[in-house]
């Protein structure tokens, strides 16, 4: 949606009459349906090519409103990843020692007998928040998730505490909604802990700076590494990893301090300024500039300049919800877009998507059913209980349930992991492995062989987006059909086919629509009065037309209803929460604060003398999302080896030459990666990638250690929850100190 309709088309991209012709002229079938390869879901459309059953290629749908026929490198591999030797095929069932990796072949049926058994038991003898499902990042299949969950009784969803929503729940008990930057029509844009080029490139993020650079936008890249969107940046702001809540506070204390403020927006729809401006006044720029390494003149410069462009916009990232003091950022973020009057005016932050003229789709989850039982019973939860539900539903903190685990009494007598590993996913690898001893049941449900599945006592085998015929998508204006592309690989069934079945399994038959894909979908399509065959008549889906967009919604958004029990506004005054007076109600700071990450130079110096470089990690790079699909040969080219950005100056310090394998040591482990020389990352930081562990068979790369040795960066962060976690929204930092050492010459 973020590409304009009248740009050029990427170079690749075919429209369906192109596509049928090439098909024809090369023999092959082609097929309109959704990219898979992404490791949050699917958002751009394709046209599939397979001969005989088998993938052959994909090529972006220039007809497609979101994506407009671009794709990103991942996609192109699709084939290598579906025929991947790591592959699942059929359900297993553990015969070895849990990590030993002995497993036998059994049916499907005793496969889900099996697991059926374990849970019934399990619930009779523990209650039903025994269980706990491990979120996978945000996928096509979550909601079935949630479905099955709601209808086994556990609030125990357990989100990654990294990802998504730590920055949607600051935002919405600050300002109503997450606001979106309206990048093409900004002349300042603040792009603060992401990387648009390689999260998400084909929704347009990246072509939107183009476009703004190209209108003499002033972009302030604000990170401690620049990568390819460092092409887009007029200015860099070096700030140190986990620190952006200082630089949010002093940047408010000069908005504040010298009153570069919107007075009318403040007075009317603002609560609290008095206090706030009275609370950053200790929060100088001189201060943040010893915490957080960006000089004090440009903080000021940069606060100055935003606030008097009267079209300046903040697209923020993932990479601010890293830190303990990850909220006290957002929050801080939100306040500046509001007492500069950034919200919800043309080219600043706009509260709330595009919407569209149509009813949509039924969501399968069951949210109706939550109860105050059922928010007490979260095992370590993701949000205060107070807050609870939150959007999606319940959750509890990923990290926490291992605990739970390890605790003399746990809650937690079961854990599935579907399309998640969680010994390269959280903090603790040692601790997670530990619990995946101990836990009474674990399952792993996944495409291919993952990290921990070593641990599982039943493995069942999920078919990729490109083998099936479901779900359908709905992405901005679009709603279409997933079609199947290829042919099934071994046994294979879709993530949502196996919840089904699991539901029927466990006697939940009745709300799974007795196991029937179909029904089921036909029942979500009810609302825009379609059925599965309609919309599979539709071979480029159907476009809804665009509402009008209305600016400055404020007593609206200001007034919405929260998704807690109570189901009170998430903003107690009906204005922006400046004094947060909930968050002060449920015993937490109700202004941003500023916490140190658990080790720091500023708030570990001690640990600096040995370890004097702050170690990070980005969870998206030119390749992989998070720990996805390190077996895919064409990517793994790109990216043979974990790789370690330092600064070449640095690098030179230690004797370390581009490409020569190093040795990081925190005080929690060590591992290793290949250095590769960075220019543009400070020279007191280094940054690794998350989620490595995998080999690549048929470039003869091995599995990596998970725990020291190998390239697990989560092993090197401290485990203490209280020292890493921020007290209201649960983010894990992702900060520690190193040393460096080279070990082997490139
Ligand atoms: S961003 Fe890449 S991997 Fe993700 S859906 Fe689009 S093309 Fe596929």
């Amino acid at each position: 949606m973020n590409t304009p309709e009248n740009a050029p088309l990427p170079t690749g991209a075919l429209t369906l009459e192109a596509a049928r012709r090439l098909a024809e002229r090369e023999g092959c079938t082609v097929t309109p349906t959704w990219c898979g390869m992404c490791g949050p879901r699917s958002n751009c459309a394709i046209y599939a090519f397979a001969k005989e059953g088998r993938l052959l290629r994909v090529a972006g749908m220039a007809e497609a409103p979101q994506n407009r026929g671009g794709l990103c490198c991942k996609a192109h591999a699709a084939p290598q990843w579906v025929y991947s030797p790591d592959r699942l095929a059929a359900p297993l069932r553990r015969t070895g020692r849990r990590g030993e990796g002995k497993f036998a072949p059994i049916s499907w049926e005793e496969a889900l007998d099996r697991i059926a058994r374990a849970l019934k038991e399990q619930k009779e003898k523990f209650g039903p928040e025994s269980l706990a499902i491990l979120s996978p990042a945000r996928r096509d299949y979550s909601e079935y998730l949630y479905r099955f969950l709601v209808a086994h009784g556990s609030p125990n969803y357990a989100h990654s505490g990294i990802c998504a929503m730590q920055m949607t729940f600051a935002f919405h008990y600050t300002v109503g909604a997450r606001p979106v930057p309206d990048c093409r029509n900004a002349d300042v844009i603040l792009v603060w802990g992401k990387q648009p080029v390689y999260s998400g490139p084909p929704l347009g993020g990246a072509s939107a700076l183009a476009d703004a650079r190209a209108r003499n936008a002033r972009i302030y890249a604000i990170k401690p590494s620049l990568e390819a969107d460092g092409a887009y940046a007029t200015d860099w702001v070096p700030v140190r990893p986990g620190t952006d809540a200082a630089l949010a506070l002093a940047m408010l204390h000069v908005v504040c301090g010298e009153e570069r403020i919107d007075r009318d927006f403040v007075q009317t729809w603002c609560y609290g300024y008095e206090r706030l401006a009275e609370h950053v006044r200790r929060f100088t720029p001189e201060w943040a500039e010893r915490v957080c390494g960006v000089p004090a003149a440009q903080i000021a410069e940069m606060a100055r300049t935003y606030a008097a462009t009267p079209r300046a916009a903040i697209d923020f990232g993932n990479g601010l919800e890293h830190a303990p003091s990850a909220g006290d950022a957002l929050r801080a973020i939100a306040m500046l877009m509001a007492v500069t009057g950034h919200l919800d005016r043309p080219g600043c932050n706009l509260l709330g998507k595009p919407r569209f003229d149509r009813p949509s789709p039924r969501s399968v989850h069951i949210k109706g059913r939550y109860t105050r039982d059922w928010v007490n019973n979260i095992v370590g939860p993701e949000f205060p209980r107070a807050f609870q539900p939150f959007l999606e539903g319940t959750s509890a903190c990923y990290y926490r349930i291992f605990q739970n685990v390890l605790e003399e009494k746990p809650v937690i007598h079961a854990i599935i992991a579907p399309g998640t590993q969680p010994s390269v996913s959280t903090r603790d690898p040692r601790g997670v492995l530990r619990a995946l001893e101990k836990v009474d049941f674990y399952a792993v449900f996944d495409t291919h062989r993952t990290a921990d599945m070593a641990w599982a006592d039943i493995v069942l085998p999920a078919l990729t987006p490109y083998e099936i015929d479901h779900p359908f998508l709905e992405r901005g204006p679009l709603l279409m059909a997933r079609r199947r592309a290829a042919d099934p690989v071994g046994q294979g069934r879709s993530m949502q086919q196996i919840f089904l079945d699991l539901g029927v399994a466990m006697g939940y038959g009745e709300e799974f629509w007795h196991g029937d894909m179909e029904a089921c979908m036909n029942w979500q399509l009810e609302p825009p009065g379609l059925t599965m065959r309609d919309l599979r008549a539709q071979p480029l889906g159907l476009r809804a037309p665009a509402c009008e967009r209305q600016y400055e919604r404020y007593a609206e958004t200001f007034t919405a209803q929260s998704s807690r029990l109570d189901g009170g506004p998430w903003l107690e005054q009906g204005k922006v929460a400046l004094y947060n007076t909930l968050f002060e109600a449920a015993g937490f700071s109700p202004l941003p604060e500023w916490r140190e990450p658990a080790e720091s130079l500023t708030g570990t110096p001690d640990l600096a003398q040995s370890r004097p470089f702050i170690l990070s990690d980005y969870h998206t790079t030119r390749c992989f999302s998070a720990g996805w699909q390190r077996n895919v040969p064409d990517l793994r080219r790109l990216m043979p080896f974990p790789m370690l950005h330092i600064h070449p100056e640095s690098a030179a310090a230690l004797g370390i030459e581009d490409g020569d394998e190093v040795e990081l040591r925190s005080p929690h482990g060590v591992v290793r990666a290949r250095a590769e020389l960075w220019p543009g990352i400070r020279k007191d930081t280094v940054m690794m990638a998350h989620g490595w562990w995998q080999g690549c068979a048929e470039m003869n790369l091995p599995d990596l250690p998970l725990l020291d040795g190998g390239a697990n960066v989560n092993l090197l962060y401290s485990p203490d929850d209280k020292a890493i976690s921020d007290p209201l929204i649960s983010a894990m930092g992702s900060q520690t100190l190193v040393s460096i050492r080279k070990i082997r010459e490139n």
